[in-house]
């Protein structure tokens, strides 16, 4: 550090210059967060200072996390739901499976994942001392539930299914991942992170939530297609119950106990999550995910006009698509910079259809995939 401190000018410019190193998200195809809506950028700056691991002194801002959580309960059929703003789908996921663990007390518990779930279960594994048992899909990369139901033992302390996969955009079969779950008397958590806030708002109905009976717990973010500010995830527990193997004590602050994994942590994200889903409503949610669906049958039309399939027909903004050569194509699209992502098995083009992309972008896309395909 410095003696003496730069001019407030002297360090906007190194700001500047790194902010220029960003992408701006105009041409990228790979991510799952987006450009904020304004309103929730406006809130956000509002509650800058606003630190909800010490919300005695926050209390309005804890009042805003509550209705946050009774919108996204509503949402997802169960306005009792009960949980907190996390920083993201990671510690939802984290401190579902935490509960689970701490109420089920077993000396090696394991969990039952699709073979499709995001690497943040690998970081659950290592974290929580469980073992991850990854199931099967099915041809149109669902897992399979007859495949899970062998994975499961007495040390099996909770099923997981996915309602927006990461890679393929596929939904579970969380109906019969609940009938398991109830035979055996073990927790349901679905990990929503990208879906949640694209599903209930998709033109055809998929049961993935607290309307399934046996399902224990769901993480949704806001920060991806909720459309508000980083660090904002959700994690909404059916049974209140399910929080106080969360909680520890915190003698020194103005709250007695604390359930969130972080100890400070940001009130501004909250008030941008509140801010933006009392903005948009249901109908403003439609009309994004209507417009994001748009783009991506536009893109697939695309690419079968080039030859190449995705890899089953999209059920959410999220195509793979099976490209011949795909490093050396991938690399060209770089070249005139676009930003594409992969599957992992089987290895295929994986482009997210944000709220960020319009209809010009992806023509664009689509023409120069051509010229890289050709060349
Ligand atoms: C993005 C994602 C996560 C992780 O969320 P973070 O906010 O990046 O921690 C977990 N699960 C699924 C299905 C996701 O798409």
């Amino acid at each position: 550090m410095n003696q003496k401190g730069l001019s407030e000018k002297e360090v906007l410019a190194l700001l500047n210059n790194a902010r220029l190193k960003d992408t701006s998200y105009s041409k990228v195809l790979s991510a799952m967060c987006t450009r904020p809506h304004p309103i929730a950028v406006k809130a956000h700056m509002q509650f800058i200072e606003s630190n909800l691991g010490d919300f005695g002194l926050f209390p309005g801002t804890k009042e805003l996390e509550e209705k946050v959580i009774k919108l996204m309960g509503e949402l997802f059929c169960d306005q009792n739901a009960c949980g907190y703003i996390t920083t993201g789908g990671t510690e939802s996921n984290i401190q579902a499976l935490r509960t689970a663990r701490n109420l089920c007390n077993k000396q090696h518990p394991n969990i039952v994942v699709p073979s499709s779930a995001h690497f943040s279960f690998d970081k659950i594994a290592d974290i929580l001392g469980i073992e991850v048992r990854k199931a099967g899909l099915d041809g149109e990369f669902k897992v399979d539930p007859s495949l899970m139901e062998k994975l499961i033992d007495d040390n099996t302390i909770a099923l997981v299914g996915i309602a927006g996969s990461t890679e393929f955009g596929q939904i579970d079969p969380i109906d019969k991942l609940a009938s398991l779950a109830l035979s055996h008397d073990i927790f349901l958590h679905i990990d929503a992170a990208f879906g949640g806030f694209v599903i209930p708002f998709l033109d055809k109905k998929y049961e993935f939530d607290f309307s399934i009976r046996g399902v224990t717990s769901i993480t949704a973010d806001p920060h991806k297609m909720g459309m508000s500010t980083i660090p904002a995830g959700g994690l909404l527990f059916r049974d209140e119950a399910c929080l106080l193997p969360l909680q520890v004590d915190t003698p020194y602050l103005t709250i007695r106990k604390q359930h969130s994994l972080t100890g400070t942590r940001s009130g501004a994200a909250v008030a941008g999550a509140y801010a933006v889903m009392m903005h948009l409503g249901m109908e403003g949610y439609k009309k994004i995910v209507d417009r994001c669906m748009g783009m991506t049958y536009r893109l697939v039309e695309g690419a079968k006009d080039l030859d190449i399939r995705p890899f089953i027909d999209p059920v959410m903004n999220i195509v793979a698509l099976d490209v011949p050569e795909l490093e050396k194509v991938r690399k060209k699209l770089r070249e005139k910079g676009w930003f594409t992502s992969v599957t992992r098995n089987p290895r295929a083009m994986r482009l997210v259809i944000m709220p960020h992309l319009n209809e010009g972008i992806i023509e664009l896309f689509i023409s120069d995939l051509r010229d890289c395909l050709r060349s």
